[in-house]
Order: structure tokens, then C-alpha cells, then sequence
């Protein structure tokens, strides 16, 4: 099947592009970016001119920031074509419910994807916790911003919800594995004096879980999620890859190479059996954040080239 990859930044050079090239599903049939493009794939600057022009893409693939892309995605479904959205789904709640119900009135396919989701551990995790009693939880997800979203100024703009855009990679991993679900029972959020959004967020959940978002750590980085359960304790590291239970090791995969393609897969498994999966559980969590926290001014935040 062909699809269109919109939005050629770090996570389309990083991952998308490389997925596809491998994909026995789907071929890149073209590109929609204001200013970059992929050798060899055609490229389009503007996207109305991609859905006029080739009626044989089935599908596109928006790799753009959450605030542009509810717009995007409005118009690939309006154009008869399947979406598949990087997460976070979208800016807001209520315009992912309603690209939602636009893709199932036009028995389309829409993807909000969870990376994270598909990491080595996820799928096992979640299995062995059925059935059991989750007693106490630790998630540390702590990054360093300047390394992973370099100059990337809309992270910190209304929308770009700072330090919940990899947060919210830990509770989709979360709310997947959980046997019954938690709530968010209180939050605090440093935001720099001179940002809109939180650079660090600590949160506590109904069932002891507890979670310590920072995007200030330099050296080694974290994105670990430990649970105490009746029947042992289960860690996760290495942002899902790694699984040990009671320190005997699962699975163990060093990198997020798995992790696209799985999503390219699911896509093509969706776009068959004209399916949607829009799961905004771990989009709950942010907007209850964003609701409930007390916040704190922490000293402003400026890229390198600021300094
Ligand atoms: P990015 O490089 O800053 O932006 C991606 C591309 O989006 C840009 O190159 C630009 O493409 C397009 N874009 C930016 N602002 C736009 C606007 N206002 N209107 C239309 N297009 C716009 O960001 P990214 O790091 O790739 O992140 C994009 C998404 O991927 C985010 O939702 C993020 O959470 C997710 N993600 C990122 C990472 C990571 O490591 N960075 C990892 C996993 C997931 P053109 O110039 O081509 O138009």
C-alpha cells in the first residue's frame, strides 16, 4: 500500500523513514514538508496539492507536532484517506474525539500511535501483571531536552506540552500494562519562568503510583517504571525494552529499533480490517496534570545557542 509521510523532522529521519524503507506493507509514495525532502520519494510542500494530485496514497503518516496536526488530519480523512498520527495525538482531547468520529463516519482508519507501546517488554509486562495486585509503583523518566528535541522551541509553546512529550510515553506504557486502572490523586509542574509549559513534573496516582518527569538530567537517562505487586516485583527499563521480574531478566533490547516498524505493522493490520485504535488514556493523564497541578517558576530555560 502507498502512504505519505507529512512533517520531515527528528522522529521522520529518526524512525519513520527507516521503518518504511524496510516495510513490506507500505512503500513512501511521497512526502508533504515545508522545507525538506527524501531522495528519491516525491515531495510535496503543500499537503491539499499531495490529496488532489495522488489518489493512489491510501494513507498518511503525520510526523508533525501535535498543535498543526489536527488541521492535517481533518483534511487527509476529508479526502477519503487513512491517518496515522505520532503521539500525542493531537493538542487537545475533544479534537482527537472528533477526528475520531469523522475517520468512523467515513469507515476510515485512524491510528493514534503510542511508540512506546510497542517496546520489547510492553506485551509481557502487561501479561504477567493480569490478574494481579499492583501495590506500589515508581515511574522515573528523566531526559535531557537539549539532546532529544535540540531548538525544538514548540515543546515549550502552548501545546507542546514540555515535559509530558516523553511523560506521556511512560503512561502509555503504563495505562497498556495496568490490570485495573489508576487516576491522578495530586501534581506539581516546574515551569522556567520565561516557558509555557513544564520542564520537570512530579505526579501521584491512586494506587501508590508515583511518577518523577525531568527533562534537566545531563549523563546517563532514565525511563524506568518499577511495580510492586502481590506476586513480585516487576521493573521496566530502558523506556519498556528491558523487562526483569524479581531481577531475573525477560526481555532485553538496548534500543527503540522495534518500535516503528511494529507500528507500521499494526497500521497495515488496522487499514485492512478498516479498524481505528485511539487510545487517549495516557492523554487523560497530562490533561489532568495540566488541570490539578500546583505549579512552581523554576529558573528560565535557554537552548545552547541561547546561552
Ligand atoms: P520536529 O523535528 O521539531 O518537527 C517535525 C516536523 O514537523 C518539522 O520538521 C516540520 O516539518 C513539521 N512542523 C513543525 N511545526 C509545524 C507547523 N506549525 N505546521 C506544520 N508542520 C510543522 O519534531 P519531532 O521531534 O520530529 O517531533 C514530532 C512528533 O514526533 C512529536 O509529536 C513528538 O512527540 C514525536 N516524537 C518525537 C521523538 C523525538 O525523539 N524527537 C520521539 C518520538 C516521537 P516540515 O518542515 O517538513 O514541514
Amino acid at each position: 500500500m502507498k502512504l505519505a509521510l507529512a512533517g520531515i523532522g527528528k522522529i521522520a529521519l529518526d524512525q519513520h523513514i527507516p521503518a518504511l524503507a524496510a516495510s513490506k506493507d507500505w512503500e513512501l509514495a511521497a512526502t508533504v514538508s515545508r522545507n525538506a525532502s527524501v531522495e528519491g520519494v516525491p515531495a510535496f510542500s503543500d499537503l491539499s496539492e499531495l490529496l488532489a494530485q495522488r489518489p493512489d496514497i491510501e494513507a498518511v503518516s503525520l510526523a508533525m507536532p501535535p498543535a498543526p496536526r489536527y488541521d492535517y488530519a481533518r483534511a487527509v480523512l476529508e479526502a477519503g484517506r487513512h491517518a496515522m498520527l505520532e503521539k500525542p495525538p493531537g493538542a487537545t482531547l475533544a479534537e482527537v474525539h472528533a477526528l475520531e468520529r469523522h475517520a468512523r463516519q467515513k469507515g476510515l482508519t485512524l491510528f493514534a500511535t503510542w511508540h512506546s507501546r510497542m517496546a520489547r517488554g510492553v506485551a509481557a509486562a502487561r501479561d504477567w501483571l493480569a490478574g494481579k495486585t499492583v501495590l506500589s509503583g515508581k515511574i522515573v523518566w528523566r531526559e535531557d531536552v537539549r539532546h532529544w528535541h535540540p531548538g525544538q522551541d514548540w515543546v515549550f509553546e502552548p501545546g507542546g506540552m514540555g515535559v509530558f512529550d516523553p511523560g506521556i510515553n511512560a503512561l502509555s506504557i503504563l495505562t497498556e500494562i495496568l490490570p485495573a486502572p489508576v487516576h491522578l490523586a495530586s501534581a506539581e509542574l516546574d515551569v522556567p519562568a520565561n516557558r509555557q509549559t513544564p520542564i520537570a513534573a512530579r505526579l501521584r496516582f491512586s494506587g501508590g503510583i508515583t511518577a518523577d518527569f525531568d527533562w534537566r538530567q545531563e549523563g546517563p537517562q532514565t525511563w524506568d517504571i518499577t511495580l510492586e505487586t502481590d506476586a513480585g516485583r516487576l521493573v521496566l527499563g530502558m523506556g519498556g525494552n528491558v523487562l526483569e521480574i524479581d531481577g531475573r531478566a525477560i526481555e532485553s533490547e538496548e534500543t527503540l529499533s522495534g518500535e516503528y516498524p511494529a507500528l507500521y505493522v499494526r497500521m497495515a493490520e488496522l487499514v485492512r480490517a478498516r479498524k481505528s485504535d485511539v487510545d487517549l488514556s495516557p492523554m487523560v493523564h497530562v490533561a489532568d496534570a495540566m488541570m490539578l497541578a500546583r505549579r512552581n517558576a523554576v529558573e528560565p530555560f535557554f537552548w545552547d545557542t541561547q546561552r
